[in-house]
């Protein structure tokens, strides 16, 4: 089955009771056991839900993995993955990561005693030569979040095998419409399912997916065991959302190359982040494992312009945090979603104050395009 078929026939695809096509809604927490002690399929809600379960399979499938999770949040499926490590365990992690992994592993994971090396993961000796003995994993993002850069997915696993190591890539910019670490040797890939997979603004949720049957028995048991699950309401939302990925991402990326063009093509903006940047160092590897280059876009305006009064000036794209929605977002990853981060560590990794991250959606090429235009004629 092709991509876009699985979308929409993958996983499970009809109800088996009833033969309704969209997947019901199941409210109910537990489960009538028929038989005291026979380990029905359906118990407690927290433990298997059918709603969450046919999501689940449906993320496994489009990852070309075998078995998916479902949690409440992005957040949520990072914490879970992370908890796969005990305390004493070294973990290897990208230096440029969501605002809220940096803040989840240096405020909450250390506390228990997991070690963690911050390395740029596009450089492949400066990843080997952070392997110590108690090494467990390498974490990173690609295309990152707000820099698109882009590390050699296949490469990276290829050196977390050779010294046994796992490989987790944080998918959520990519999709999975555009890019299945899986099948490039990783051996888990995690979502914020808010963004791209949700599509619409309107969901908070997390992924995890695997191919290995161990890990997927270890995260099952982290699922139930930490509670941290996605509601039937939300699985069914984010079905739905999942369902029109392939056509929402064709769109995205043609507007994301007309925006692109306009910006490179602009006398005010000084540097534009795009993994289909053909002068950018990752642009070759992105054509590589990318089968498009999705539709974040950052940029830098010239010295002395006022990004505040830019971004504070667009009519049509929303000043907001969050990405992968149908409505074009844009926002200022210093002050918003990577405040978390400490100003010198940022600005380390490239993140100025004067950063601006856009999030390309789904409206008329040329309304986005006048909007950009109206706000920069008032800088
Ligand atoms: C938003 C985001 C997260 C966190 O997901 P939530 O659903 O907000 O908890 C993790 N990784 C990336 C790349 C994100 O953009």
């Amino acid at each position: 089955m092709k991509f876009n078929t699985k979308l929409i026939h993958g996983g499970i695809n009809e109800d088996q009771e009833t033969g309704a096509v969209s997947i019901p809604i199941y409210r109910s927490s537990t489960f009538h056991q028929h038989q005291l002690g026979a380990q029905p399929k359906w118990e407690y809600a927290r433990t298997g839900n059918p709603t969450r379960n046919a999501l689940e399979a449906l993320i496994a499938d489009i990852e070309n993995g075998k078995a998916g999770f479902a949690f409440s949040s992005g957040s949520a499926a990072i914490h879970a993955v992370f908890s796969l490590f005990s305390s004493g365990d070294h973990i290897i992690i990208g230096n440029d990561v969501y605002g809220g992994t940096f803040r989840l592993v240096n405020k909450v994971l250390k506390r228990f005693g997991l070690e963690f090396t911050v390395v740029d993961t596009r450089d492949l000796v400066t990843v080997e030569n952070a392997i110590q003995d108690n090494t467990k994993a390498i974490y990173f993002e690609t295309p990152t979040n707000p820099l698109l850069k882009i590390t050699d997915i296949e490469a990276v696993a290829k050196i977390a095998k050779k010294h046994d190591l796992l490989t987790i890539v944080d998918n959520t910019f990519a999709t999975p419409y555009n890019q299945n670490p899986l099948t490039l040797g990783v051996d888990i890939v995690v979502h914020s399912a808010t963004k791209y997979l949700g599509g619409h603004s309107d969901v908070v949720a997390g992924l995890a997916v695997t191919n290995d049957t161990e890990i997927a028995e270890e995260l099952a048991f982290l699922q139930n065991s930490i509670g941290s699950v996605l509601g039937p309401d939300d699985s069914w939302l984010l079905m739905r959302g999942i369902k029109t990925l392939g056509v929402r991402m064709r769109v995205h990326h043609e507007n994301a190359t007309a925006v692109y063009n306009y910006l490179t093509n602009n006398g005010k903006v000084s540097k534009v982040y795009y993994p289909g940047n053909p002068d950018s160092t990752g642009y070759e590897i992105a054509k590589k494992q990318m089968n498009g280059f999705g539709a974040m876009i950052s940029f830098e305006l010239q010295p002395g312009l006022d990004a505040k009064k830019f971004v504070e000036s667009l009519k049509l794209i929303d000043l907001a945090e969050s990405l992968g929605g149908i409505e074009s977002l844009i926002e200022v990853p210093a002050v918003m979603t990577h405040a978390a981060i400490p100003r010198e560590i940022r600005l380390q990794n490239g993140i100025t104050d004067e950063l601006i991250r856009l999030s390309v959606g789904l409206e008329d090429e040329t309304d986005l395009l006048d909007d950009l235009k109206q706000a920069f004629n008032q800088i």
